[in-house]
């Protein structure tokens, strides 16, 4: 038997434990397996590209357990009444190959954005953070603003978007969890005294979100919309601006903030960071900017959590995915025994 967690209950889940927990515990299996990272297969993403969008299978495996995630991205999805990104997740194991376990990954999805910018934030921002700039108020959007009350004790919100009704519903959703949110009135203002910048906005395109000039020194920029190979978010001289940050760079080159620079352009791997191998923020006027695209790692951290944490619980069911004849040769029998001859 596989377990199952669906929407209900994964929303279930979500909804008693409180997002900014789950956050929280993601974060520390994200630094555990970002600790051992050279003991994972790794490989950038299969991407299949099409005119409305993308959709990706990002694998990878500890060999001990193998995972992997769908996701889509179609940046125009919310005007046809669909979500830019939806995903499920399975986790397997690696001795004989079954699927251990099989998840939403819509929610699941946000929750590890927003844990892994995190997880990075708390490394990299400035000590004493508290203001946070917001460019894009759509489906990831809270997710990442608890993900930073919980890393860095963030709660003033500077938040933009070119749509008003996803900042109202930023700041209905936000009323309960205590943030002092401002609406501003242009991305230029929504940075102003920002000591962080996090731009999560979808457009299939070479977007300029932020231009260079609007990057004070000292500024972390968690920059996670630009994601595929023409949609980057950045003006690209922000690149030079600091020092930038990425998941795995075979992936990131293709498809983060740094496709626009050169395929020598300096990077440092988080990874590194964490385990001491390579410096982080080096002093408090210095930018560092995560060029954030999504690693598959990432996902396989989230899917260990939430099979941990639903453990012994009722957000699960236990679902017949694969076929399991008595005779592991007799696969016909399964289906034999219930056929017409003839
Ligand atoms: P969404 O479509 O729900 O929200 C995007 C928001 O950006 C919308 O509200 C839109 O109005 C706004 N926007 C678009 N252009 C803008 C502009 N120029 N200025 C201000 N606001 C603008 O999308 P989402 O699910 O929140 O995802 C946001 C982005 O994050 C997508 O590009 C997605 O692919 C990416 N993403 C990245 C990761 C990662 O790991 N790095 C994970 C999940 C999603």
């Amino acid at each position: 038997m596989t377990r199952f967690v669906d929407v209900r209950n994964m929303v279930r889940w979500v909804a008693s434990t409180g997002p900014e927990p789950i956050i929280a515990g993601i974060m520390e299996y994200l630094e555990a397996d970002f600790r051992r990272w050279e003991s994972f297969d790794k490989s950038p993403r299969v991407a299949s590209h099409t005119p409305f969008g993308v959709i990706e299978l990002m694998p990878t495996s500890d060999h001990e357990t193998y995972g992997f995630k769908y996701v889509n991205g179609h940046p125009s999805n919310p005007s046809r009444g669909f979500q830019t990104v939806t995903a499920f997740g399975v986790l397997a194991d690696v001795h004989n190959g079954y699927p251990t376990f099989l998840t939403e990954m819509t929610v699941l999805t946000a929750l590890r954005t927003a844990a892994t910018s995190g997880m990075v934030a708390r490394k990299l921002a400035r000590p004493g953070s508290s203001v946070m700039a917001m460019i894009g108020s759509g489906s990831q959007s809270e997710f990442q603003a608890l993900a930073f009350r919980s890393a860095l004790g963030i709660t003033t919100l500077r938040m933009w978007d070119t749509d008003p009704a996803a900042m109202d519903k930023f700041r209905r959703n936000m009323a309960p969890y205590g943030f002092d949110i401002t609406l501003a009135t242009s991305a230029a203002d929504a940075v102003a005294g920002a000591d962080v910048i996090t731009t999560c906005t979808a457009d299939k395109a070479n977007a300029t979100i932020l231009t260079a000039d609007l990057i004070r020194p000292g500024v972390h920029v968690n920059a996670i919309g630009g994601d595929c190979p023409g949609k980057t978010e950045l003006d690209a001289r922000i690149l030079e601006l600091g020092e930038v940050f990425v998941e795995f760079p075979e992936q990131t080159r293709i498809e983060g903030e740094i496709q626009q620079m050169p395929a020598d352009f300096a990077v440092t791997e988080f990874w590194q960071v964490l385990t001491g191998r390579a410096a982080g923020r080096t002093s408090p006027e210095q930018v560092t900017i995560f060029d954030s695209v999504g690693f598959a790692i990432e996902d396989f951290s989230a899917l260990r959590y939430v099979r941990d944490a639903v453990a012994g619980t009722d957000f699960y069911e236990d679902i017949d995915l694969v076929a399991n004849p008595e005779d592991p040769k007799d696969l016909f029998g399964l289906v034999g025994a219930l056929s017409p001859v003839g």
